[in-house]
């Protein structure tokens, strides 16, 4: 039994939660490894291989740091980093989390106008489009996207936004927090400016460390700006990345798991990883159906990486997520902000299997008995392993 269990801190549960998700063991004992000097050679080329590993996965041949912090300090140094006070932004949310972006920079000063998009729905190219075409004037400084909403299990094309937003011009900023590394991003040549992700979620390693690429035009924007900022000063960042080091002392642990995390991934394949998570994705939203859930996401807005779901008539979320978690050990999670305790959520990120998906499902089935819904047993774990069986998930 591991010493977590045995201290009572930790049961063993499947989490398949929206991050942070389930590490492989040798990520894990990663975290063990000694400590070295963050002012070395061992640690210049640990962040060397991190950063060439990770620009594939951003799509970019550009600048890539790693800053000692979760998420929502990669959105705060990017904002802070790269408008002024009194700049004018565009934000695009489609749920919680793309509002926490807008909030962060009217924080630091900028006024921020929104684009409205229906909760369950991806961002429409042509409403952000006629707003951009709107301001002749050239007042929209940037503009704020989500690339993939973990609040609805929304994810947003990022390539059908990219004609309006060159044709403005406007500095653009993209939390892909929960969507990096689980499907294709192509920042250099979509022409997105500053793009940031965690290691929490797709790419497989504990919280910690947030990466933010950054585009020559980004790089500009941030020698212009004159916001405040210290610690996530994105500038300061590069300076010292630049001479295999970070300005601050680094989360080593969790860099040694992150390098260990992405030999794994790139072992497996780009296109494997992608795969796997539209596979499970999809054999997750057929199981749901088939339980007599409805899937939150409008049907051209599915994400990979995150599936809501509202429960079938007379299920209430809270007593069926905490039957499955108390009774099977299987965690998922629920709604955030005004879908509290009206969807489900299930993760598709990090070291799960398969044989995990259908475990999961299968007790889904049986906590849905439990409360009192009509199952028939085996249907959602028949759903899920046909479409599993028919990605490459299962026969690659
Ligand atoms: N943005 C998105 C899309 C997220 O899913 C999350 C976390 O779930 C965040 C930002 C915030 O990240 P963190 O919790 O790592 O600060």
């Amino acid at each position: 039994m591991a010493a977590s269990e045995v201290l009572g801190i930790v049961k063993k549960t499947l989490l398949l939660l929206p991050g942070p998700v389930p590490v492989a063991q040798p990520v894990l004992e990663a975290m063990a490894w000694p400590m070295i000097n963050h002012r070395g050679p061992e640690f210049a080329e640990l962040q060397g291989r991190l950063e060439r590993d990770m620009r594939p996965i951003f799509g970019t041949e550009g600048d890539v740091v790693f800053l000692g912090c979760s998420g929502t300090g990669g959105l705060e140094a990017a904002v802070a980093s790269t408008f002024s006070p009194g700049d004018h932004l565009l934000s695009c949310p489609v749920g919680v989390f793309g509002k926490r972006l807008a909030t962060i920079a009217t924080s630091f000063g900028c006024t921020v106008e929104t684009v409205e998009t229906p909760l369950g729905s991806s961002l429409d190219p042509q409403a952000l489009a006629a707003r951009l075409e709107a301001d002749t004037e050239r007042r929209i400084a940037g503009v704020l996207f989500t690339h993939n909403e973990t609040s609805t299990g929304v994810q947003n094309d990022m390539s059908a936004y990219v004609p309006a937003l060159k044709k403005h011009g406007a500095i653009s900023i993209v939390d892909s927090v929960s969507g990096l590394g689980a499907s294709h991003f192509a920042m250099d040549s979509w022409g997105y400016d500053v793009v940031v992700t965690a290691s929490q979620k797709a790419l497989a390693v504990p919280p910690g460390v947030a990466m933010v690429a950054v585009s020559e035009r980004g790089w500009s924007a941030m020698e212009r700006a004159r916001g405040a900022r210290f610690y996530f000063d994105l500038l300061k960042a590069r300076e010292f990345s630049r001479n295999g080091q970070t300005p601050w002392t680094p989360p080593i642990s969790v860099f040694y798991a992150l390098a260990v995390s992405l030999s794994r991934y790139h072992s497996a394949g780009m296109e494997a990883q992608f795969a796997r998570h539209a596979g499970y994705a999809q054999a997750i939203r057929a199981a749901f159906e088939t339980l007599g859930f409805t899937i939150f996401s409008a049907p051209d807005a599915h994400s990979v990486t995150v599936v809501a779901a509202t429960p079938p008539a007379g299920v209430q979320a809270g007593a069926f997520l905490t039957r499955l978690r108390e009774e099977y050990g299987v965690v998922l999670s629920g709604g955030q902000g005004e879908l509290a305790g009206k969807i489900v959520r299930m993760g598709t990120m990090g070291d799960v299997s398969a044989g995990d998906i259908l475990g999961a499902v299968g007790s889904i089935e049986c906590a849905l008995a439990d409360i009192g819904a009509p199952v028939e047993f085996g249907s959602g774990v028949a759903a899920a392993a046909s479409e599993l069986r028919a990605s490459t998930t299962v026969t690659a």
